[in-house]
């Protein structure tokens, strides 16, 4: 066996018998056994940047280095188990496992000293924000009221939730927000929460999770048999943050933990703040008496940001980064994209990077080109006169039948689900619909959207229909 220079810790070089070779793929083996045994986005941002940094041979110590205190913090309180029985695995020498920050951290990537030419991925740019995440509350610093912009489709709910804030658990409880991907929920359910702790001071105990992040927890507690550690933990808080609750739907035994924990804090009057991508109606497998509960909350939608607000939030971007972008960019972005403030922003992040690191100056080709790279191909062209069309079409019957105030039973259906339609796709307003559909009352409308919201929840043969629709209208628009 050749010996190989290697630098040790107080940065002398030293002879070490193949050190990095056997190290990097003994932690190599070890992180393919541990990449199986949790969520992907965890593994990636907790792990990925592991290393082993030294293995003593006699006493069987494993030193794992992580690239600052949190993720110590974090892998040795949540992924311990799993490491040292995946490196027990590969190595049964290893008795014991320590963990430590590692010199060779990977730098936060300040703006200006990016390399020309070198890229900026998603990665990266998770990596900096995530840096940022409190290990107690799980709530990350970036996100503030400061750089969240209020318009028509985001007042509700941000107004119920400034009531919470000062308010907590006598006011709205629970909260259900709900809206698309990428419209801001995360954003104002996090801002919530730091606005929550700066202003009671760390004494109002606020805890933010994903439903991804309960389901993987209870698993991972009746796997082990921590519940009661798991319990504390949720119950233990007086205000529970939990993001996108649609994947909770369709586990049983996740689904009976969260209605536990769910009323145990309830009756504490404990604030609860939960997000969707759906109204509680319409998440299918959600079990009916966690649905009563979230409906017996608030309830406030995010619907999508018009060009003003689309605008003043890429205004504040830019202000933000301290970076100076054209006008007509900003207008263009916000004419283009209209359904993803996540896309806004993707595509405004891209531009910063070409001017401000890559010194050139955007040219409305680079600009469409960056705009089709990042923008989700999504039925762009869809009008309120497509849909009505297409149901009519679907159901044959007259678009007149769809829109008159004739009472026909035949045409309850096809009305309902246009309003449906009309209100899921386009996110127009009740009263806007109604006006569409003969003049009918906001109130008959809501009661529409619900009632095929709900029946969507266990009726196949109208999702059966609802999906050709769909098929019908994308494919012509
Ligand atoms: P969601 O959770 O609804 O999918 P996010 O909260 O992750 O959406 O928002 C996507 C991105 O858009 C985030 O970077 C967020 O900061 C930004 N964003 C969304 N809504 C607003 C807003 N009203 N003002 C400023 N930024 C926003
Ligand atoms: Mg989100």
């Amino acid at each position: 066996m050749s010996d190989t220079l290697v630098e040790n810790r107080e940065g002398k070089l030293i002879k070490q018998k193949n050190y990095i070779m056997n190290h990097n793929e003994l932690w190599k083996t070890v992180l393919g056994e541990i990449e199986v045994q949790i969520s992907r986005p965890n593994f990636l941002t907790w792990l990925k940047n592991s290393e082993l940094v030294n293995k003593d041979e006699k006493e069987g110590i494993a030193l794992v280095g992580l690239p600052n205190n949190f993720a110590k913090e974090w892998v040795k309180n949540r992924y311990h188990k799993i490491i040292l029985g995946s490196l027990r695995n590969v190595d049964s020498s290893i008795k014991q496992v320590n963990y430590t920050v590692t010199s060779t951290a990977p730098q936060i990537v300040k703006k200006k000293e990016v390399p020309r030419g070198l890229e900026l991925t998603d990665e990266k740019l998770n990596t900096i924000s995530e840096l940022a995440i409190n290990p107690k509350t799980n709530l990350n610093s970036k996100y503030s009221f400061d750089t969240y912009v209020v318009g028509s489709s985001n007042e509700l709910a941000f107004a119920a939730i400034q009531a919470i804030i000062n308010d907590v658990g006598k006011k709205y409880n629970p909260l259900f927000i709900y809206g698309g991907v990428g419209l801001g929920k995360t954003h104002l359910l996090q801002a919530a929460g730091n606005a929550v702790i700066q202003k009671y001071e760390n004494k109002v105990r606020v805890l933010y999770t994903t439903s991804e992040k309960f389901i993987n927890d209870v698993v991972w507690s009746v796997r082990n048999k921590r519940m009661e550690d798991m319990k504390k933990k949720y119950r233990d808080i007086d205000m529970l943050i939990i993001d996108d609750i649609q994947f909770i739907g369709g586990k049983p035994a996740t689904e009976l933990e969260f209605f536990y924990t769910f009323n145990a804090l309830y009756e504490n009057n404990k604030q609860i703040i939960i997000s969707s991508d759906r109204s509680p109606a319409a998440i299918p497998t959600l079990e009916e008496r966690l649905r009563s509960r979230f409906e017996g909350g608030m309830i406030a939608d995010v619907s999508y940001p018009d060009y003003e607000m689309r605008l003043a939030i890429l205004k504040t971007k830019v202000q933000n980064q301290n970076v100076s972008i054209e006008d007509w960019v900003l207008e263009y972005i916000a004419t283009k994209i209209q359904r993803n403030i996540r896309e806004v922003e993707g595509v405004l992040n891209k531009v910063v990077f070409f001017e401000e690191y890559k010194h050139q100056k955007i040219t409305q080709k680079k600009l469409d080109e960056i705009i089709n790279e990042t923008a989700q191909i999504t039925p762009k062209n869809v009008n309120p006169q497509d849909i009505l069309k297409t149901v009519a079409e679907f159901y044959e019957i007259s678009q007149t039948d769809l829109t008159d105030r004739g009472r026909k039973q035949e045409v309850v259906e096809p009305r309902q689900v246009a309003m449906f339609l009309l209100r899921d796709i386009l996110k127009l307003s009740y009263p806007h619909i109604g006006e569409k559909l003969g003049k009918r009352d906001h109130t008959t409308v809501i009661h529409a959207c619900e009632k095929i919201g709900k029946e969507l929840t266990h009726n196949q043969n109208l999702n059966q229909k609802l999906m050709l629709i769909k098929e019908k209208l994308f494919k012509t628009c």
